[in-house]
C-alpha cells in the first residue's frame, strides 16, 4: 500500500523561522540611535582653575589634625584622613605632635588624633580631655598602640573595662544605619583582619561597628563625655583608600549638624564592549545552553544585562575594542568584520548608555622600555608614535561603526596607562573628555590610580571602585565607603567574565545573573535618590561635585549652607539626630535614620529642623 507524504505540515513553522530570521536581520542591521544631546542634559563646564579651599575667605577652621610625621604605620591613614577631610569640605590645620605643646584647643570645633602613639601627647592628653568634657569634639581615628597613657584615657572615651594587650579580630558588622547601606550586614573578609582592645563599654556608648568574629568586638562608637562627645575607631584597618567612608562617617558624627558635598551618581561600565568575540565555544556555555560562545552573548547574556537595566533604571558605559590583534608595530590593520561592533554600539546607545574606548587591541600604552606591559605579560610598545598611529585607527574605525557618537570616554586597557600616555592622550582622541580607570590600586601600585577630580588639561577623572557580577564582602564594604563619603557607585564587569573560571568563579551565567541582579537591588534600595548615569554623566557630577565650595553654619536654630561655585545644581549629604522640616533652596530626601540627601537649585539652602519656634 502506498503511504502518501505530505510536507506541508512543516510550511508554517517553516516560514515563521524565516519572518524571525528576517526580524533578527532588520534588528541587527537597523536599530535606531540618537546621539543628539537633550534639552536639560548637563554640560562639561569650560575648564578652569577654580578656587574651593579659600572660596569662603571667612570661614572658620574647623578641624586640628594631630599626627606624627616620623610615624610610618599612619602615613597611609593620615593621607586618607587628609583627602577625606578635602573631600568634605572640611577646613583643617594639621599639627606635628613632635613639635612641642599643641594648639589652644578653644580655636577649633574638632580635633583629629591621627597617631597610634599616644605617648608623645602624654603630658597634653589630661587638657584635651578637659576640652572635651567643656564641649569639645575628639576622633581617634586609629586604635592606639597599648600604653599606660591610653590606659589612663580610656575611661573618657567610654571603656569601663579593657585589657592592655590586643586581640586578632576580622571582618565588620554594622549596628547601626550611620554607613550609607550597611544596616544589618555582617561581612567576613580574609581581607578585613586587623587587631583591636577587648573592651567593655558603658551603656552609655553609641557602638556602630563590631568585628564579624565571634568576639563582636566594638570597632567604632560614640560616646557623650561631659559635653562634648568622642568617636573611637578600635582598629588599624579603616586607614586605607577604601576606608575612607568610615572616617568620614566617623568624623560626621561628631558634630550634631554636618553638611558635605557628594558626588550621587552611579555607573555601570562594561569593558571590552563592543569587541570581537572569541570564537568557537566553551564548555560552561555549552553545556548549559547548547550554544557557540557569539551566539550566547547576543542572545542570552546582552538580552539579560539589558532587561536588568531595565528593570532597575540604570544605564550601561560600553568601551570598544576593535581587535585582539596583538600587534604594536605599525601598520596597524583596520578590522573589516564591523557587524558585532555595529550591533551593540546602536544597542547600547539605543538603550541610554554611552559608547567608550578602549583600544585598537588590547594592550595597554607602556613603552617597553618601562617594562610595565611585561609584568602583566603584554608586549611593550617600541616607540610613542606606534600608540598614537594604533588610536588614530581605532578612532577612524570607531566614527565609522557607529556615525555621530562622540566617544568622550576612556578605559585604559587592563587599567594601565603610563604617565607620558596620559598626557598626549587627549591630544590623539579628539573628543576625550572622560578617563575611567581605578580608585583602588593593586599593591605595586601598577595601575592608573585616579581621585574623582577634573585635572589640569580639563579631563575628568572618573575611577571604577568595584568589578565583578558577583560582588563580594570586601567589594560591599568598599561600596558602603563610597556611597557614604561620595553617594557614589562606579561598576565594572567584562562580558568574559562568564567564561572566565577565575573571575566567574566556575557558576553558570544564570547563577552569576541572579547574584548580580541581587547585588543591583541593594545598591538602589540601599542608596535613595541615587542617579543612574552614563560615564559622560558622571564626570558631569564629578565636576561640580569637585568644584563646589561649602560654607554652612547655624544660625539661630537653622541651618544655613551657602556653596560656592555653584552653577546649576548640586548634591550634599547631611548628617543630623535632628529631624528636619522643611528647606529653602533644593529638595532633602532622607537615606537613613539621620542621613540625608539634599539637591541644591540655589547657592543658598536653608534648613529649618521639627521642634523649633518660628
Ligand atoms: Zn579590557
Amino acid at each position: 500500500m502506498k503511504k502518501d507524504y505530505s510536507f506541508s505540515y512543516l510550511l508554517l513553522p517553516l516560514a515563521f523561522l524565516l519572518v524571525l530570521a528576517g526580524g533578527l536581520l532588520v534588528q541587527r542591521a537597523g536599530i535606531q540611535y540618537d546621539t543628539a544631546e537633550k534639552p536639560g542634559d548637563l554640560k562639561l563646564l569650560p575648564q578652569a582653575n577654580v578656587n574651593v579651599a579659600d572660596f569662603f575667605p571667612n570661614k572658620p577652621v574647623e578641624a586640628l589634625v594631630l599626627f606624627d610625621p616620623l610615624e610610618e604605620d599612619t602615613k597611609n591613614l593620615n593621607e586618607n584622613i587628609i583627602a577625606t577631610l578635602d573631600s568634605m569640605r572640611v577646613k583643617y590645620v594639621r599639627f606635628s605632635i613632635s613639635s612641642g605643646q599643641i594648639p589652644v584647643l578653644t580655636n577649633y570645633q574638632t580635633v583629629i588624633v591621627a597617631t597610634s602613639d599616644l605617648s608623645l601627647l602624654e603630658s597634653q592628653l589630661s587638657g584635651i580631655v578637659d576640652w572635651v568634657g567643656n564641649g569639645g569634639r575628639v576622633l581617634f581615628a586609629i586604635r592606639p598602640f597599648p600604653s599606660s597613657v591610653f590606659s589612663d584615657l580610656s575611661g573618657a572615651v567610654g571603656i569601663i573595662s579593657g585589657n592592655d594587650s590586643l586581640i586578632q579580630a576580622s571582618g565588620v558588622e554594622y549596628k547601626t544605619d550611620f554607613m550609607v547601606g550597611g544596616k544589618g550586614l555582617i561581612l567576613e573578609s580574609d581581607d578585613l583582619k586587623y587587631t583591636s582592645f577587648p573592651v567593655q563599654l558603658s551603656k552609655d556608648t553609641i557602638v556602630h561597628l563590631v568585628s564579624a568574629d565571634e568576639s563582636k568586638t566594638p570597632l567604632l562608637w560614640q560616646y557623650n563625655y561631659g559635653k562634648g562627645r568622642i568617636v573611637f575607631i578600635n582598629t588599624e584597618r579603616f586607614g586605607s583608600k577604601e576606608g575612607r567612608g568610615v572616617s568620614s562617617a566617623a568624623y560626621s558624627l561628631l558634630q550634631n549638624v554636618f553638611v558635605y558635598p557628594v558626588i550621587n551618581s552611579s555607573v555601570f561600565f562594561l569593558d571590552d564592549f563592543p569587541s570581537p568575540v572569541p570564537a568557537g565555544t566553551n564548555d560552561i556555555i555549552t553545556n548549559q545552553y547548547s550554544m557557540d560562545i557569539d551566539h550566547f552573548y547576543t542572545n542570552v547574556w546582552w538580552p539579560d544585562l539589558q532587561a536588568l537595566a531595565k528593570k532597575y533604571n540604570y544605564k550601561y558605559t560600553g568601551v570598544m575594542i576593535e581587535t585582539y590583534d596583538d600587534n604594536v608595530v605599525p601598520p596597524f590593520t583596520k578590522q573589516l568584520d564591523t557587524d558585532r561592533h555595529q550591533y551593540f554600539g546602536r544597542s547600547l546607545l539605543a538603550d541610554g548608555g554611552e559608547v567608550g574606548l578602549h583600544g585598537y587591541n588590547h594592550i595597554p600604552f607602556c613603552l617597553a622600555e618601562t617594562g610595565v606591559n611585561k609584568l602583566f605579560d603584554y608586549p611593550g610598545w617600541p616607540t610613542t608614535e606606534a600608540m598614537q598611529l594604533s588610536s588614530y585607527e581605532l578612532f577612524g574605525f570607531t566614527k565609522e561603526v557607529l556615525p555621530g557618537n562622540k566617544y568622550e570616554t576612556y578605559v585604559p586597557v587592563s587599567n594601565i596607562l603610563c604617565s607620558d600616555a596620559r598626557i598626549w592622550l587627549p591630544s590623539v582622541l579628539p573628543n576625550l573628555k572622560v578617563i575611567a580607570s581605578v580608585y583602588i590600586n593593586d599593591p605595586q601600585k601598577l595601575h592608573y590610580e585616579q581621585e574623582f577630580t577634573e585635572s589640569s588639561d580639563g579631563i575628568i577623572e572618573l575611577p571604577r571602585i568595584t568589578s565583578g557580577y558577583v560582588p563580594d564582602n570586601f567589594v560591599r564594604w568598599t561600596v558602603i565607603n563610597e556611597l557614604t563619603l561620595h553617594y557614589v557607585n562606579s561598576h565594572f564587569a567584562h562580558p568574559d567574565d562568564v567564561l572566565s573560571e577565575d573571575r566567574g568563579s566556575k557558576q553558570t551565567w544564570d547563577a552569576l545573573r541572579n547574584q548580580f541582579e541581587d547585588y543591583v537591588i541593594w545598591l538602589y534600595s540601599s542608596a535613595p535618590g541615587l542617579r543612574s548615569m552614563t560615564a559622560k554623566q558622571g564626570a558631569v557630577a564629578v565636576q561640580r561635585y569637585v568644584r563646589l565650595a561649602v560654607d554652612a553654619r547655624m544660625v539661630n536654630g537653622t541651618y544655613e549652607i551657602n556653596l560656592g561655585n555653584f552653577y546649576d545644581e548640586a548634591s550634599l549629604m547631611l548628617r543630623t539626630s535632628r529631624k528636619p522640616a522643611s528647606i529653602e533652596g533644593g529638595t532633602i530626601s532622607a537615606v537613613s535614620s539621620d542621613m540625608y540627601l539634599i539637591r541644591a537649585s540655589k547657592a543658598k539652602i536653608v534648613v529649618k529642623f521639627e521642634g523649633e519656634t518660628p
